[in-house]
Order: structure tokens, then sequence, then C-alpha cells
């Protein structure tokens, strides 16, 4: 584990240290999904430390974006659990951990130092130093998809988003959202509380989102919270440094243009290997090339588990990325720790001994002798 007293100016907070701006940890996860969550748990039980970059604004990877209402029926001692479920349950179990975490901004670049450790920066500038980094990256950052606005990159930040990260930056503010889905039509009904005005415009009539979502919309439509516009679609940007409006067209109507503060597509999001593909890593058919020994890439000290890696026999499941976390982490312990031995203890006999003070063990007297 990384000493406290290593720099001047040390900060602890949640695991992380963060000294001149740079996070400092053991392990540095790229991958909030339930691979990198899993491996917090793992690394924990090893004293080590981790913190976890992920483009997504939640934890849970393509359990909690893709697929959080839907029953899962292969997760080992849970006959069926919820997507959504399973990532709070992951959550909770390494919360005596402490991870750190770095939301809604994509890992862009890697930078090996001559101590050995690795810094990551993200497209946001967050800098992070770590010996060993797991990229725990799935099928890629999802990235939004977005419009075709000619000025749209201009006003990116500046009152066009494409992820609601904090929902208290649109209180008292006049917002446009866009699209059909269900991310539209939650975030609707969520702003129709929270901003001074909330239009919905699809370029349908009909939503793809939940029913219940839909007639939600419907009657704060009928109250008067939501404008909502069907079939319209966004057709133009408006302001000079910051968002003031959109141009809206309405089908077989002239476009009129809405005084708006925020313009918020909420097209979806694909997912998209992106910068991590020109690491030098060894790719193939978009996964990064993995040693099975202990998910190490062609880079000693990056490693790669779960959906992002590849090997022959591979199977893109969740019991596989917590099998793969699992002897990664004895192999960065030993990256880590080059002159320490480590011996495994099962946690009913060891017992988790948390970062938070915590510690959990099993009775002696529960655990019979083998003879
Ligand atoms: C509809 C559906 C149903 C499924 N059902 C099952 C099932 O029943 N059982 C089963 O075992 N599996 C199922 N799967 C597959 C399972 O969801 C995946 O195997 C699992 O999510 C992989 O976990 P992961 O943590 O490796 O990657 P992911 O869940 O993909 O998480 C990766 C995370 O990394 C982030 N990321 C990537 N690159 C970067 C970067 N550069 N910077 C920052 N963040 C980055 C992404 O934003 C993402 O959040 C299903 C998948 C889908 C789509």
């Amino acid at each position: 584990m990384i000493p406290s007293c290593q720099a001047e100016h040390v900060e602890v907070k949640e695991g992380i240290q963060k000294i001149e701006n740079m996070i400092q940890t053991d392990i540095l996860i790229i991958g909030a999904g339930p691979t990198g969550l899993f491996t917090v748990f793992e690394a924990g039980l090893l004293k080590l430390r981790c913190h976890l970059i992920d483009a997504l604004p939640q934890p849970g990877g393509q359990c909690s974006e893709i697929y959080p209402k839907k029953p899962i029926y292969d997760i080992p001692a849970y006959p069926e659990i919820l997507a959504g479920d399973l990532t709070h349950k992951l959550m909770e179990q390494i919360k005596q951990f402490e991870p750190g975490f770095t939301l809604g901004e994509r890992a862009d670049t890697i930078e090996k130092q001559e101590d050995g450790t690795f810094i990551v920066t993200t497209n946001k500038g967050t800098k992070h130093q770590a010996p060993v980094v797991a990229i725990a990256g799935g099928l890629g950052s999802f990235e939004p998809r977005k419009p075709l606005l000619s000025n749209l990159e201009k006003f990116e930040d500046n009152g066009v988003e494409y992820i609601i990260r904090d929902p208290e930056i649109y209180r008292d503010k006049k917002v446009v959202i866009a699209g059909g889905g269900d991310s539209a039509l939650d975030w609707s009904i969520f702003l129709a509380d929270v901003a001074s005005e909330v239009t919905l415009v699809h370029r349908r009539n009909e939503f793809r989102g939940a029913l219940d979502s839909v007639e939600k919309v419907q009657e704060l439509k009928n109250l008067g919270k939501i404008n909502l516009m069907t079939p319209a679609e966004v057709k133009g940007l408006i302001g000079k440094e910051k968002l003031s409006g959109v141009v809206i067209e309405k089908k077989g109507e002239d476009g009129f243009i809405l005084d708006t503060d925020h313009f918020i597509p909420l097209f979806g999001l694909s997912p998209k290997l992106g910068p991590i593909g020109n690491w030098g890593l060894e790719i193939e058919k978009n996964a990064i090339k993995v040693d099975t020994f202990d998910y190490s890439t062609n880079i000693p000290g990056i490693y790669a588990i779960g959906d992002v890696n590849t090997y022959p026999g591979k199977l893109k499941l969740i019991l596989c990325g917590f099998h793969e976390a699992t002897l990664m982490c004895q192999s960065a312990y030993k990256r880590i720790h080059p002159n320490k031995k480590y011996v495994m203890k099962y946690t009913t006999v060891g017992g988790v001994e948390g970062f938070d003070g915590t510690k959990k063990q099993a009775p002696k007297a529960v655990v019979k002798a083998i003879s």
C-alpha cells in the first residue's frame, strides 16, 4: 500500500490520496462495471487501495446503463437478481474498502514514469497515479450519440450536456430535453420539479421508454409542468458564448426559436474502446490480448479484465470477470510488494478487515475442523 507520508500536502479522503492535484492509489481501475467493482473487494483483502475511473456518471457498467431492470440468472448463489440490484450489492460489498471514484470522465492518456508507476489523465484533465493499472473497460467507454448540428461543439459544456451529472445545476433554469427513450422520459419527469421550464422534444409521437414513464410525462404535460413537442426536432442552436435558445421544427410547420439555458440531447450511448486502443496494448478484434496466468497485457503493470480482454475460450460473462479480477489482484500484489509473501486465507478464516475500521469475522465455533 502507498504510505500516506509519501509527499507533502497529503489529503486522505475516501481511500484516495491527493497530492498536488494527483490522485494516488495502489490499483487504478479503468471501468466501474461489475468487474471493476469486484476488483476493489479482492484488492481490499490484500490491503491494496483502489480508485476507479468511469466515463458514465454512475457505477455498474452495462448492468446499470443498459439493463438495470433485467434479471440475471447466472450469478452464483443468486437464482435471480436484477442487474441494478447486483450493482448495489457490489457497492455495498466494497464500501468497507473506501474506493475513490472519478465518474463522468474518460481515461484518455497513460504515461509510464521512471519509477515504474503510471499516470492516467482523463478527458477533463484529472490525473491519477498508480503502480498498477487494471483496465476493466468492458465494451469500451460509453460515448453519447450526438445530434447532427453544425455548431454543437461550441456549446458543449456551455449549455449543451449529454449526461446529467448534477440535477441541481438545472434548478430554476429553462431546459430542453430531446429523445424518446427512458433517459429522456425519466429526466423530463425528474427535472419538472427542479427546472423553471422543461420542454421534451421527440421526432416521433411514440416513445420507446417504459409505459408508466410515458403516462407520467402525459400527466405532467396536462398539469402544464412539461411542454411536450412531437413530432419535432431541434434543428439549430443559438447563443453568443453560452447557449440562449434552440430552433425547433415541428413536422409540417415552420421552425421557431425557443429560449433555453440548457439543451440535453439524450439519444443513448454507444460503447467505443476509444483512446485505450492507442496505449500500445496488443489488440485483437477490439479487445485487449492477455496472458491467462494473471490477465496481464503486453505492458508490464497493466492488466485487462472482464469483457475488455480476449484469450482462447473467453466468455463475456460477469462471473468470468470476477474470476479474472481475483487472479489479477494476486499478481498485482506481487508487483507492488515484490519482497512480501502473501498467504491466502479464506474470508471465513481470516475475516474481512475494512479500511474504514470495520472487521467481520466468523465466530471460531461455527468453523468445524477437518480431521
Ligand atoms: C442486455 C444484456 C444482458 C446481459 N445479461 C447477462 C447475464 O445474464 N449474465 C452475464 O453474466 N452477463 C450478462 N451480460 C454481459 C455482462 O453485462 C457483461 O459481461 C459485464 O457487464 C462485463 O462487465 P465489465 O465490468 O467487464 O464491463 P462493463 O459492464 O462493460 O463496464 C465497463 C465500464 O468501463 C467504462 N469505460 C470503458 N472505457 C473507459 C475509459 N476509457 N474511461 C472511463 N471509463 C471507461 C464504461 O463506461 C463502463 O461503465 C449482459 C449484457 C447485456 C448487454
